[in-house]
Parts: structure tokens; C-alpha cells; sequence
């Protein structure tokens, strides 16, 4: 449920109609002070309260029903774009935001080297996995904490923020030392204590479309982070399964209009794990920053033929640099900048 407030109420106010709604409901309020109008939501169980009750409260303008399971991540209740800052780079604004790197963290030298090479040709932040969750226990692992030291490294050398996947909360302790966007994988987006865990903390976390959910599922998954307390979530559409098999995965590009419609909250793309192919990853992230995504999290290796993990999807670093190139005039098209 969304009170719209009258203009001009006060502060005072708010906080006034906040404190009863509480008391006399026991529901949990989420205020929200726009540039043109103030909305309160309601979240807890708001079954038993009366509608003409609350229409006859001085500061309400309006009562509105919510249909939607999510609230907190629902646009409804936060009609304006939301921002996440980390650092200096402010993501959900008109600038694009362009994530880089490796899928792995191999070496010291090869993650700060990478990080060097994206951030010349414009990326704003580097991605490097420590923990992979590989299909097959015999591949490489990651080199978990060490990696996630070399990431640190790069940060240092690069100023770059750092971006990597967390596949357990027994990790977090770690992730909130070295890592400043946390990322949960296609294969933990319902990892629902994972996610309990990370609304618990001040860390904006980067969660990725599980490959066989909506994008329902998606913003419930959000809204398990949100509803501990930790606003900062961007989503991110990284391809699902069809029966197509030209590609490792369908983009489904239509997720990005979907989400911005119905949610607050930064959306991008990961072309790479999308396509799975070098090749493909170029046209669809002009194609995500077309139809409208935020950012973009790109895989890029300085030797993709001998990576140890994700090769085939990665793009060289001298790749990238044409990628980011081709993607400023599609940018200025639909009004942003990269
Ligand atoms: C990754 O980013 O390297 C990764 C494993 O992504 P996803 O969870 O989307 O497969
Ligand atoms: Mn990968």
C-alpha cells in the first residue's frame, strides 16, 4: 500500500503519520521525499487496515493498492531513478556505467594490468572472480582470498572500483574487506539466506538473473536484499535458457524496458555470459545500451585463448577499446553518455 501525501506537507508530518502507522498497524513505513511529491509505503501485512482511515488523515492525498509482491524494489513506491554511488562513479545516472575484466582472477600481474588497459579505454569499474562457481569440480575454482588481495592491488594501482562474486556468507567477512560491489551469480540469485545475509550489510551488491527466472522471481530476490535494509541492489540481465543453441545463452533484451518499468533500481547487461562468443558480445551491448541499461559487465582477458575460465566469451583489451568506441554514439542516441 502507498499513501500519496498532500504538497507542502512537513517533515513533522511525515514523520508524524509514520510513528501512528506503526503503532496502531504494526507496519514497517519507507518514506520517500521527492522533487515533486512525498510518498510513504507500507510494508508488513496491510490486510487489516481500513482505506477510509488512513484517506482521512490530513497529510494524505491518496490511498493506492499494490498489487506487487515487491515493494521496496517497485517503482510504485519510488517513482524517481535511484542512484548508487561507490566511490566516485554514480551508477543510474546519465553516464553509463562499463564494467571489465577478467571472468578469473589469475595473477597480480594479469589483474592489474587489465585493470589498466579497460580503464584507458573507459571503463569505470574492474570485475575479477576469486570464487567461481564452475559447472564441473574439476575445473579452476578461483584463487578465493588471494585473488581477492590482487583485485585489492588493482584497485590501488587503477582507482578502479571492484567488482566479484560472492558464493557464500561464511565469505563475507572477506568480500567486505576487499570488494566494493558484491556480486551474486546466476546460480545463487536464489540462494534466499545468501541474499538474507547481504540485506544485513551497507555494500551495494550486483545480482544477476538466475538463467531459468522471471523477472518476478528477479525483483523478489531484490527485494530479500532490500528488505534487510540494504537499498543498493542493481539488477543485471545475463542471458536465459531456450532451446536456442547458437548462443550460450537468449539475451532477453526486453528485460531491460521491462525492469525499468516496474523497478527503481539500476539495470545492466552482461553481454558476455549472454552470448558465450566473442564475437556477439559487440552488438549486444549496443544493443543493451539502446534499449536503455545502465551499464553494461563485460569479460575482457589480455590472452583469451589461454584463460582459465570464460575464454571464448572474452573480448582482448584492444576488443574492448572498439566496443566502447561504437557504444558513445549509441549512447548520445537515446540521451546518456559513457
Ligand atoms: C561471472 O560473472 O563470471 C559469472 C559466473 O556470471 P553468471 O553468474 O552470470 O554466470
Ligand atoms: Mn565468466
Amino acid at each position: 500500500m502507498i499513501l500519496v501525501l498532500k504538497q507542502g506537507v512537513s517533515r513533522e508530518q511525515v514523520d508524524q503519520l509514520c510513528s501512528w502507522l506503526t503503532a496502531a498497524y504494526g507496519v514497517q513505513t519507507s518514506p520517500i521525499i521527492g522533487s515533486s511529491m512525498t510518498i510513504v509505503g507500507l510494508v508488513g501485512d496491510t490486510s487489516g487496515i481500513p482505506i477510509e482511515k488512513l484517506e482521512i488523515q490530513d497529510a494524505v492525498e491518496r490511498v493506492m493498492k499494490v498489487q506487487e509482491p515487491y515493494k521496496r524494489a517497485n517503482r510504485k513506491f519510488h517513482p524517481d531513478d535511484s542512484q548508487i554511488r561507490v566511490g566516485d562513479v554514480v551508477i543510474g545516472s546519465d553516464r553509463i556505467c562499463l564494467i571489465a575484466g577478467p571472468c578469473s582472477v589469475e595473477s597480480e600481474e594479469q589483474v592489474c594490468r587489465i585493470a589498466e588497459q579497460v580503464r584507458q579505454s573507459g571503463a569505470m569499474m574492474l570485475r575479477g572472480g576469486a570464487f567461481k562457481p564452475r559447472s564441473s569440480p574439476y575445473t579452476f575454482q578461483g584463487l578465493k582470498a588471494e585473488g581477492l588481495l590482487y583485485m585489492k592491488r588493482a584497485r590501488q594501482a587503477t582507482g578502479l572500483p571492484v567488482v566479484s562474486e560472492i558464493t557464500n556468507p561464511a565469505q563475507l567477512e572477506l568480500f567486505l574487506e576487499f570488494v566494493d560491489v558484491i556480486q551474486v551469480g546466476t546460480r545463487n540469485m536464489q540462494n534466499f539466506e545468501l541474499l538474507k545475509e547481504l540485506g544485513r550489510i551497507k555494500r551495494p551488491i550486483l545480482l544477476k538473473r538466475g538463467f531459468a527466472n522471471t523477472l518476478d522471481e528477479l525483483l523478489m530476490s531484490a527485494e530479500y536484499i532490500m528488505s534487510g535494509g540494504n537499498t543498493d541492489v542493481i539488477l543485471c540481465e545475463r542471458g536465459i535458457r531456450t532451446f536456442e543453441t547458437s548462443t550460450r545463452n537468449t539475451l532477453d533484451i526486453s528485460a531491460v524496458p521491462v525492469l525499468k518499468s516496474r523497478t527503481h533500481l539500476p539495470v545492466f547487461v552482461d553481454p558476455s555470459h549472454a552470448a558465450g562468443i566473442a564475437s556477439l558480445v559487440e552488438p549486444l551491448a549496443r544493443a543493451a545500451v539502446a534499449v536503455g541499461a545502465d551499464g553494461l559487465i563485460i569479460e575482457v582477458h589480455n590472452d583469451p585463448v589461454h584463460a582459465l575460465s570464460d575464454g571464448q566469451q572474452s573480448l582482448t583489451p584492444v576488443a574492448f577499446d572498439h566496443l566502447v568506441a561504437g557504444l558513445r554514439p549509441i549512447a548520445q542516441a537515446v540521451g546518456r553518455s559513457i
